[in-house]
């Protein structure tokens, strides 16, 4: 902790964003930095504490406190505040070899327990990883070295979003033959055709896939695993096969009229659009106007979002951008509280109201936050041709089931409204992996749909074959996708060797 007082002299500052009314008239990321010597004042605020939450990554009441890739934050606020750069990066690199998509993505579970955080703005760790990793980029700092020795043996890894990223580098680096097989045309999972571009840009995945290929790792895209090749040709083909195929399994509506047309899965959406940029160079203007989408255009349409989770916000920037007339974002649960309860105190993961850059984005366009809580759709109205026109919801309230005990969330008789809808997106979660990944392999599931792998060896059912991120865990965070693709590297590494370093 070089200075002692940094928390008491400087305010919490972050990059300044690209006004709301401005950035959505492109896909274009948004959020400013902070000059280097600007950044090193927010490293100064870090206070090394004694005990620093920030980088536990454990479960508190249920949910991760701190980061699960444990990144040794004050020790790197620290080597910010003092501008040694080049230290900084190799302090970050030794726990996280993704930084750059975590530094715009992560929601900063790390922040949320930060001891500054307790009667104070937390540090800016997100910002200071940023400035760290953009910094090493920018000085040629970033190598991924290319292994001197190879052990012949030959890993498959199914899916290339984060989890299979962060695997597949880990045993490149271990002297392993990794092959990576994606059923898309691009590499990336939902880091490309999910998380929209304004989020995180696209060139930053081929920017880490182009060094991971010069070290190596070999990238096989439009190859969908059970379908185009048999798990069992995998299986003979390499040592061991790891499943980082993700969480996908969208959660359905299960209402009347459910098969109109103009209903789709939030993802489905999302990968659409962001497959349109890529194709057309990155090209905001041609996009906005195109409406050569499988829902045509936005242009003056009215769009419901069922979902007021993460999904559902992106969903709203993405439709505002492409020209949608209004967006509504039905949320089921109750508005949350602004502060903290007496029952969620700190550092656990505070359960509180925020506005997402989508939510944003609709007050400056249309003037008031999209969300509409405790409601959801009772029933899908469609015109003459099958299309939907509008939507009948309903007000939903808590109950106990008097049996279980448990809260749940039951439609108020007489509560119905119509609401006019040209086009519904579900962002409704996700129930598992998909079946036939895991009917290819034959490996057995746990209770919630995901591949059963336990969270030491992470091998499933089936000998030889592993298991890491959302398809393990359901669908979760980058962030601790990442740490899955780590810890399965070493399961796996392990597993080949009989040690692993
Ligand atoms: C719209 C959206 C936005 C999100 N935003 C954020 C965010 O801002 N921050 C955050 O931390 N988290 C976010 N998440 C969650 C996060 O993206 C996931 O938790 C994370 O990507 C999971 O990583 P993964 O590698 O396990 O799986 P995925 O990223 O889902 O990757 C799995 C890959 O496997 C491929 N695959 C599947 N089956 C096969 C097969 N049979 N053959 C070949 N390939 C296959 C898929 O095509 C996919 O590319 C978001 C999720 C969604 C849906």
């Amino acid at each position: 902790m070089g200075k002692t007082t940094g928390f008491l002299e400087y305010k919490r500052r972050n990059g300044e964003s690209i006004p709301a009314d401005k950035r959505i008239k492109n896909f274009d990321e948004f959020h400013g930095t902070l000059s280097l010597e600007e950044q090193k004042e927010q490293g100064a605020r870090c206070m090394a504490c004694g005990v620093p939450f920030c980088q536990y990554g454990e479960a508190i009441a249920g949910m991760t406190s701190g980061c699960p890739l444990h990144n040794l934050v004050p020790e790197f606020n620290d080597l910010v505040y003092r501008g040694r750069w080049e230290q900084a990066y190799e302090r970050l690199a030794k726990t996280h070899g993704l930084a750059e998509f975590t530094c715009k993505v992560c929601p900063a579970l790390c922040e949320k327990a930060c001891t500054c955080s307790l009667n104070g703005e937390p540090v800016s760790t997100k910002e200071n990883e940023r400035a760290i990793i953009e910094y090493a980029f920018d000085n040629d700092l970033v190598k991924e070295p290319v292994p001197s020795v190879r052990t012949g043996k030959k890993i498959a890894i199914i899916g290339s979003g984060p989890a299979g990223l962060a695997a597949a580098q880990r045993l490149n680096r271990r002297g392993h033959f990794v092959t990576v097989f994606e059923r898309n045309d691009r590499v990336g999972g939902l880091l490309r055709y999910g998380i929209p571009n304004m989020k995180l840009d696209k060139r930053i995945i081929d920017r880490r896939v182009k060094l991971l290929e010069d070290a190596g790792v070999e990238f096989i895209c439009n190859t969908n695993v059970g379908v185009d090749i048999s798990a069992k040709e995998l299986e003979q083909k390499f040592d061991r096969v790891i499943l980082c195929c993700g969480a996908s399994q969208p959660r359905d509506l299960a209402v009347k009229g459910r098969d109109a047309k103009g209903i789709y899965f939030a993802v489905d959406f999302l990968s659409e659009v962001s497959k349109k940029l890529m194709d057309l160079n990155y090209d905001s203007k041609r996009l906005i106007a195109s409406n050569d989408f499988s829902f045509q255009s936005l242009k003056d349409k009215n769009v419901v979002i069922v979902g007021g989770g993460d999904t559902g916000n992106d969903c709203v920037g993405t439709s505002i951008r492409l020209g949608a007339a209004s967006v509504v974002q039905l949320e089921m649960m109750p508005k949350p509280e602004k502060q903290r309860s007496a029952s969620n105190p700190w550092p656990e993961w505070p359960k509180v109201f925020n506005v997402d850059y989508g939510q944003e984005e609709a007050i400056a366009k249309f003037g008031n936050d999209p969300r509409v809580y405790t409601t959801t759709i009772k029933e899908i109205l469609s015109d003459d041709k099958g299309h939907v026109k509008s939507v009948i919801t309903v007000l939903l309230q808590q109950q106990k089931d008097e049996k279980t005990g448990r809260m749940n969330m039951v439609a108020v008789e007489g509560s119905e409204k119509e609401l006019k809808a040209d086009l519904v997106l579900i962002a409704a979660g996700f129930t598992g992996a998909q079946d036939y990944v895991k009917k290819a392999f034959d490996a057995e599931s746990d209770a919630r749909g995901n591949v059963k792998a336990d969270n030491t060896n992470y091998e499933t059912s089936r000998p030889n074959i592993f298991a890491a991120g959302d398809v393990r865990r359901g669908q979760s965070l980058v962030v601790w996708a990442m740490a899955e693709g780590r810890a399965v590297a070493k399961a796996v590494d392990k597993s080949l060797m009989g040690y692993t370093n």
